[in-house]
């Protein structure tokens, strides 16, 4: 079987060609061709001797995910639903703003963690991503998208906020991080890349050791009773220990705050008493909060707060000088949301299958 290159970062790749009896400087080589150039085909890569091509050619290739589908947005919004294989699929999103462009990438295929009003969650575990599987999704996203007048690529800010915790594929999500910064890849700087976590500890210690970026932490709730129920990793690693894992967290961080998501539902964590609660809860840690208004799905018993209220639970938190925005549900017409499409596909699979056997 001929070996993806994208499951490389630069020192698994500088092994690889050493392998070869080829020289490790190779990889920067290599590497400018595949992610600054976005060229998949060894051939085209006309500073890198003839033999060496044919070489590649034979035993590796350059493959992203297959593309499903694609969506357009009428407010510019693209989705990818991506193919990656047993009938899984994942999705990327990229959306543009004035003065940057965002990928919002997955990280396994399903998760494990069920929290109550996420649709990845629902639909379990599958697996997770590898490598090529991860850094794939920028490559293709860059591949389709272009560049801009100055020659650089569109997409100027990865989150990692797709489908699944991106914490708990951790070595293969630190080696496509690092592809995303890394000087002969895309060269993105550590403050434009987001890892997105539902707070599992252990694994931000080690981030923060081994790859530290920007840090997002989904809370969603002020007080550890109601995050049991909303996510249930919280029996596990409760709001104590997982607010002094960010203060640990901060020592390193590119950036010297930890964004704080919050989905906002109606009528279960969306008072005004609940955000003072929440500013209490904060209080000794540096940080911004970024609403999220619940995007709703098929199954589920939740509803998006209104927008009054909203307003509300931000005025609290500004009141307390916390930086606090509102996310703005963009794509909703392509449900450009946390696991949405891909849960529409699957489910019909689903449903095929249980008509099948006859369930239903
Ligand atoms: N597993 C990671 C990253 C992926 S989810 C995490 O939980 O942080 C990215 C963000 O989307 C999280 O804050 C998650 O709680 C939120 N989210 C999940 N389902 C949602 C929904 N239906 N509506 C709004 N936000 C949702
Ligand atoms: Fe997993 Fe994040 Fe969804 Fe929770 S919110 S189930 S951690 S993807």
């Amino acid at each position: 079987m001929q070996q993806n290159l994208l499951d490389f970062d630069a020192h698994a790749l500088a092994a690889y060609l050493t392998e070869m009896g080829e020289k490790p400087f190779r990889a920067r080589q290599l590497m400018r061709w595949i992610y600054k150039v976005g060229e998949p085909d060894f051939a085209a890569m006309t500073d890198i001797a003839a033999a060496l091509r044919d070489k590649l050619a034979q035993s590796a290739c350059i493959t992203a995910p297959n593309v499903m589908r694609e969506e357009l947005s009428d407010d510019g919004t693209r989705k990818w639903l991506l193919n990656v294989g047993t009938g899984n699929a994942v999705e990327a999103v990229y959306i543009p703003e004035v003065t940057r462009g965002t990928l919002c990438i997955s990280s396994q295929a399903g998760c494990a963690l069920n929290c109550s009003f996420c649709s990845t969650g629902k639909q379990g575990f599958n697996r997770n991503l590898s490598v090529a599987e991860i850094i794939g999704q920028l490559w293709w996203a860059n591949h389709q998208l272009g560049k801009d007048a100055e020659g650089n690529w569109k997409i100027s800010n990865v989150v990692m906020m797709g489908m699944g915790e991106p914490l708990l594929n951790f070595d293969n999500t630190v080696s496509a991080l690092r592809l995303m910064l890394d000087d002969h890849a895309y060269g993105l700087s550590r403050r434009r890349v987001t890892v997105s976590t539902s707070g599992i500890v252990p694994a931000m210690d080690r981030l923060r050791d081994e790859c530290p970026v920007a840090l997002a932490v989904s809370l969603h709730a002020p007080n550890d009773k109601l995050r049991d129920e909303l996510v249930p990793i919280n029996q596990k690693y409760p709001l104590k220990v997982l607010l002094a894992a960010c203060q640990r967290y901060l020592e390193r961080a590119p950036r010297d705050f930890i964004t704080f998501e919050y989905v906002m539902l109606e009528g279960v964590n969306d008072s005004v008493q609940q955000a003072r609660e929440l500013v209490n809860l904060v209080r000794d840690v540096p940080c911004k909060f970024n609403l999220i208004p619940f995007n709703p799905f098929p199954q589920t018993h939740y509803r998006r707060s209104s927008p009054d209220a909203i307003q509300r639970f931000r005025d609290v938190l500004m009141q307390a000088d916390i930086v606090t925005t509102t996310r703005k549900t963009r794509g909703d017409d392509i449900a450009a949301a946390c696991g949405q499409l891909a849960g529409q596909v699957q489910d019909k699979t689903k449903r095929n299958l249980q008509r099948s056997v006859g369930v239903v």
